[in-house]
């Protein structure tokens, strides 16, 4: 059957982008995380490409994990936002799932456990980004306190998270990471920080463990760089076709709204994506598409299912010709900046409508 919108998935990229995580951070295992539905791009299919790749995976919430395992996935996991409830601590424990231990309402939930199974627990620390953690006067004493907690398995390895990370210029990032060492010197167990801007861009963030999120999916993390200028490839592409290509006069105006007039006659092609599909409701007038390998301005406003763009007058594209949203040779960095967004909510927004479609190899499948 045709396709209309869809994505291909370039398994292939992700063994290089890990290469290139494992030249930035030569001495640290690695922890690919693949929280929300692997960033959009389906958690199994991506757990199954990098189990040979990498050191262990991390996810943000329990049944990600649960699910990872009743997959029969055996490396470790650890689950980011760690548990709320004593029915998520007995999934860790007979998951055999690690947690990341951030409140005192965790522990006082663990204190009163006596299951003989062990939970492998990573302490995590606020250093700097206010969301989870504990703060660096209360490290000593969680520790004493996990230390008499016979549920919980020794050593006791350690996590922070970077805030400003991705902006190499703020110094934050370095009190961070000044601040984590300090407070984790004397414990045994493993430690991580780094996040994939960590990992490309504070050598000092590179301990035990990285945790690599965005990068893998061949996606820069910063602002100001592209994955390709950074040496990764794109895991997902996102395409679709043409269904009509109109005449517009001079002067006539596009879409709901009215947002875009012509100012010259020009032919406008329909292309079947929409918000419906994860494009971004908000993208520009402006924002690049690619039809038959050529950029081509988006005009009007981002429907449900469609989009419109300027062909220009002399064009030769018809109904059924290929459009490329995102990924190769159209960075999905640029469509995250003319969309007011970053491209982490674009790769996370895909729709189910969306067919997925997985390429082994490094080529496009696309024929038009
Ligand atoms: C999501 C997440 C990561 C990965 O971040 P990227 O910017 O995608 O590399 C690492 N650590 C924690 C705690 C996270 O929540």
């Amino acid at each position: 059957m045709t396709r209309t919108a869809y994505a291909v998935i370039h398994l292939k990229a992700i063994r290089h982008n890990v290469q290139q995580a494992r030249l930035a951070a030569p001495n640290s295992k690695i922890m690919a995380v693949i929280k929300a539905n692997a960033y959009g791009h389906g958690l199994l299919r991506v757990a199954q490409a990098l189990n040979p790749l990498v050191d262990g995976f991390a996810v943000a919430r329990v049944q990600e994990g649960v699910c990872l395992r009743k997959a029969g996935f055996k490396q470790r996991i650890v689950v980011l936002e760690g548990f709320t409830e004593l029915e998520e601590l007995q999934n860790l424990l007979n998951f055999d799932l690690e947690v990341s231990l951030h409140s005192p309402h965790q522990l006082e939930i663990l204190k009163h456990q006596t299951e003989s199974k062990q939970l492998g627990a990573w302490v995590k620390i606020d250093t700097g980004m206010n969301r989870l953690g504990f703060k660096a006067h209360e490290v000593n004493q969680v520790f004493e306190q996990l230390s008499a907690c016979n549920v919980v398995k020794k050593p006791l390895n350690f996590m922070t998270h970077f805030a400003n990370a991705d902006d190499v210029n703020d110094l934050k990032t370095s009190q961070q990471i000044e601040l984590f060492n300090q407070l984790t010197a004397n414990y045994k167990g493993e430690k991580s920080m780094a996040n994939s801007a960590g990992i490309l861009a504070w050598q000092d963030s590179l301990t035990d463990w990285v945790r690599a999120g965005i990068m893998l999916y061949g996606i820069s993390p910063f602002a100001d760089s592209t994955g390709g200028q950074l040496n990764l490839q794109p895991l997902m592409s996102l395409y679709s076709r043409l269904i009509a290509v109109r005449d517009v006069a001079a002067g006539e105006t596009v879409g709901y709204s009215g947002t875009w007039t012509s100012s010259s006659a020009t032919k406008l092609g329909v292309v079947a994506i929409g918000y419906g599909d994860g494009y971004p409701r908000y993208a520009q007038i402006g924002t690049p598409v690619l039809v038959n390998g050529e950029r081509v301005p988006l005009v009007g406003r981002v429907s449900m299912d469609m989009i419109t763009v300027d062909l220009g007058l002399n064009s030769t594209a018809k109904a059924g010709d290929s459009v490329t949203l995102w990924g190769e040779k159209l960075p999905i960095e640029e469509i995250a900046i003319c969309s007011n967004t970053i491209p982490y909510t674009l790769i996370c927004g895909i729709t189910p409508r969306v067919e997925i479609v997985e390429s082994k190899h490094s080529e496009a499948l696309f024929s038009s």
